[in-house]
Formats: structure tokens, sequence, C-alpha cells
């Protein structure tokens, strides 16, 4: 009697039996064969994955021109900045994408430092880099880092949530870019090397520095010391580009001093004159984050040094409108969704500007700004049948009258 090949059970046993040239299956078998299969594929298909060797020739490396040219789109002004990123990154990549001889003149990495006021574009550009190359891509705050032992969060596991933003892909994950925020906040109190190591200066800065010199860091891919258990992924941060950024408040006048300092004996009142005092950042320099507290070590290993300027009236009347993805653009998209046409009217724009100057947080107030003033419209009028709204001085006055100015928040 014909029977299951596998199973061994025969044709009245079963409910289907399939024949093949010299065997027979039954439908349960298949089942339990169609599983195995799939399984299996699965799993080799996520081993792949995690071995898949990342290209490096395949991150579109575009040049310095046209990198600064893709940052125009979203950054306004800040153009030494754009500059001095773009040529930064094109090396950095193009390093990345020579074969290295042993006898080859090794091109550094080139990892920077951007120093700026709050809200004047620091994050924004390096996020905007990493959108270009499509590279993976983490922001991560440096206040959060101590030492490990203390609480909060060890200096490995900035490189969790890279990974993470990698797909898990080490060799992808090699290549991407960290953003450090806040870099000013784990400075050394005092230039004086020989205060008390504190928690969150030092120490960090000498852990920050086995990243940023490129080296084997054992990284918890889930993050955190909530999982001891769990298997440690060796990444090397050789290539991985960092871009710190910090707003260095007070920096203006260890610069200033410097640069007093410096004019001394020579025609101290001609060169005087031609500081821009009210700009003093512009004239940043490796000494003066030492002087700020950072440890020469590190200031070696951040060889590119920019600034940002502040946003003045100009600059934050073109950030509402004219970015690629510009505030009021959204704004103008989201209320499109519901049939509705949005628009402003110039002096509520000026309005919304000469208020955010007020709270000094560069471009941070304007967002809040706006979405005081938009909250009645985003709430009410879906659920009406207008087609038009117009956002005028008088509207904008009023809804921001209404609102406790405490209640304004930087975002
Ligand atoms: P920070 O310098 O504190 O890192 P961000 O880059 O986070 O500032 O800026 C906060 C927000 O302000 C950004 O999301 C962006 O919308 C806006 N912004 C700041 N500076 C600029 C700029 N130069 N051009 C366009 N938008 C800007």
């Amino acid at each position: 009697m014909d029977k299951c090949s596998f199973c061994g059970r025969t044709k009245d046993q079963v409910n289907l039996l399939i024949s093949g040239v010299s065997a027979f299956i039954c439908e349960e078998c298949t089942e339990r064969a169609y599983d195995i299969v799939n399984e299996e594929g699965i799993n080799n298909l996520k081993k792949e994955k995690s071995k898949e060797k990342f290209d490096y020739t395949k991150i579109k490396l575009l040049k310095p021109r046209k990198i600064k040219q893709f940052l125009d789109q979203f950054v306004i002004g800040q153009e030494d900045a754009k500059k001095i990123l773009s040529v930064a990154v094109y090396n950095h990549y193009k390093r990345l994408s020579q074969e290295v001889k042993k006898d080859d003149v090794e091109i550094e990495k080139s990892n920077i430092v951007l120093v700026g006021e709050t809200g004047t574009g620091k994050t924004l550009l390096a996020k905007t880099i990493a959108k270009l190359l499509k590279v993976p891509f983490t922001i991560v705050d440096a206040t959060v880092l101590t030492e490990a032992g203390y609480v909060g969060e060890d200096i490995e596991s900035l490189l969790t949530r890279l990974l993470q933003a990698a797909d898990f892909n080490k060799e992808k994950a090699e290549t991407g870019i960290v953003f450090i925020d806040e870099l000013d906040k784990i400075a050394r109190k005092g230039d004086n090397p020989s205060i008390t190591r504190d928690v969150s200066g030092e120490g960090v800065q000498q852990g920050l520095l086995k990243l940023l010199e490129g080296s084997i860091v054992n990284v918890p891919p889930k993050g955190g010391r909530k999982h001891p258990e769990q298997d440690l992924i060796p990444i090397d941060t050789s290539n991985i580009l960092f871009i710190c950024g910090g707003a260095f408040d007070g920096i203006n006048k260890k610069i200033a001093k410097r640069l007093n300092t410096q004019l001394v004996g020579f025609d101290r009142q001609i060169k005087s004159q031609n500081v821009e005092k009210d700009n003093m950042l512009q004239y940043v320099a490796p000494q003066d984050l030492k002087s700020f507290g950072l440890i020469p070590e590190i200031i070696g290993r951040l060889p590119i040094l920019t600034y940002l300027n502040p946003l003045d009236r100009a600059a934050l009347r073109e950030i509402l409108t004219e970015p690629k993805n510009s505030l009021i653009k959204q704004y103008i998209k989201l209320f499109k969704m519901d049939d509705i046409e949005l628009s402003f009217d110039e002096d509520a724009l000026e309005y919304v500007v000469d208020r955010a100057l007020e709270f000094k947080l560069g471009a941070r107030g304007l967002r809040s700004i706006c979405e005081t003033i938009m909250i009645d419209a985003m709430y009410d009028l879906p659920s009406k049948r207008t087609k038009f709204f117009k956002v005028t001085l008088e509207y904008s006055q009023d809804k921001l009258k209404t609102t406790d100015s405490r209640k304004l928040r930087a975002v």
C-alpha cells in the first residue's frame, strides 16, 4: 500500500498523499517541511544582513561645492561653517573610499567641533549632512555621559544608537556620523588641571577620547546597563565621523582676552578696531577651547573647528519661510491636507521674528511662537468648512496675548 515516505503513514491514515517520482508525502509532512524551509530562510537572511559588507563606495561622494549647495537648501546663513563642514566631510569620506597601502600617506580623520549659540543650526547642519550622505546618524547629549560606575550612560552606549540607526549592520554603523551635543558641558571647571577631577568632566573627556581617536569599542546592542547578559558587538570607530557642538557660554571672554594679549606690543590701536566685538566666536581657536576646560588630547582629536553666527533679524525671517522644509511651509502643507489654503501676512511673520528675538533662543523660539499662534486654527478648522485661512498681524498678536509668555518654551 502507498505510504508517506517521511512519516510512514498509509493512504487511509492521512487525508492527502502526494506522489512523487518514486516517493510519497502526506499533507502534514508537507506543512512541516514548509515551516522548516520558511524558518531557515528567515534565519539565513538575518545572518546575511548582519554580515553584509557595507561598501564604502556606495556613499555618494559629492564635491564640497555640491555638499554646500545641498546644505544651503536647509540651513540659512552660516557660510563659514557650511564651507568648512563641506570640505571636512568630503575629505573624510574620500579617505574611506581609498584603499590604504602600507607606504601611503595616511589621511587623518577630521572630527569637527561647531561652536555657536543655542538654536543657530549646529544640529541641523550635522543632520543635513547625514541626510545627504545617507549614512546612519545619531545625536547624543554629552551631559548624559558619565564615567562608568556613576549614574548615567556609559560612553560605549553612545554607539548603541548609531548601531540601531544602522539596522544593526555593524559595517554600516562604522561609517556613520555621531553628533555629540553640549560638548561644553563636560569641560573641566577652570583651566587648572590640578583641580579635583569632577565626575562629569575630565573622566568623561578621557572616555570620549577613546572613541574619537579610533579604537575597537564593545557596544551593548540594547544599550544601558539594564541588560548585563547581552552580547557586546565590537565596533571600530576609526571611520565614524564625530561632529561635536556646544554653545561654550562665556568663551567670548576667553577669545577677547587672547586677542588682546596677542595684540599687545603691536599696532594695537589699529588691529583692535578690526575686531568685530559683537561676534567674537568667529575668532575661536583651539587654545580657547583649552582655556574653556577641554583637555588638549580631546582638542587634538577634533582638528576641524568652526563657528556659527548668532541669528539676526534677517536670518530668522528667512528661516521662517526659505528652507526646503521651513516651518511655514510645513503649516501650509498640514492645512492643505484638510483642503485649507493657508497664508501668512508679511507683518505677521515679522511679528513672530520680533518675539523670537526677544526670547534670545535663536531659531528655536520661532517654533513655539508659531505653535501658540496656530494651535486654535489647527484645532478648529479641520471640522469646519473653511477653505481659506489667512494669519494676520492682529490674529497673531491676539493669540500670543492670551498666552502666558512663560509657557513659551524653546523646542
Ligand atoms: P543648535 O545650534 O542648538 O543645535 P538646532 O540646529 O537644533 O540648533 O536648531 C533648532 C531649530 O532651529 C532647527 O530645527 C531649525 O529648524 C532651526 N534653525 C536653526 N538654525 C537654523 C539655520 N541657520 N537655518 C535654518 N533653520 C535653522
